[in-house]
């Protein structure tokens, strides 16, 4: 009987070993998929200087109904002169 017990609290501990691996697995594929979601920022290219900016932080110009892009005011005031 108590060499069944044992054997029982092995098992239990083994297999709890085991889920907090597989729990650590998953929870690193989650990481790497959220990571894979964000990372590919779509750039846009200034058409003045050609430096690639994030529209979500760039300065922007609708023109023509297409929006442009811009690093620096220069730039767009440059578009707009242009
Ligand atoms: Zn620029």
């Amino acid at each position: 009987m108590i060499k069944f017990l044992l054997l029982a609290i092995l098992v239990l501990l083994i297999a709890r070993t085991f889920w907090r691996v597989v729990d650590g697995i998953m929870d690193g594929a989650g990481e790497r998929r959220r990571g894979a979601r964000q990372s590919p920022v779509k750039l846009v290219r200034d058409p003045v200087c050609g430096t690639f900016v994030a529209p979500t932080t760039a300065l922007s110009l609708t023109d023509g109904g297409t929006t442009h892009y811009f690093c620096s005011q220069e730039c767009r005031a440059k578009y707009r002169a242009a």
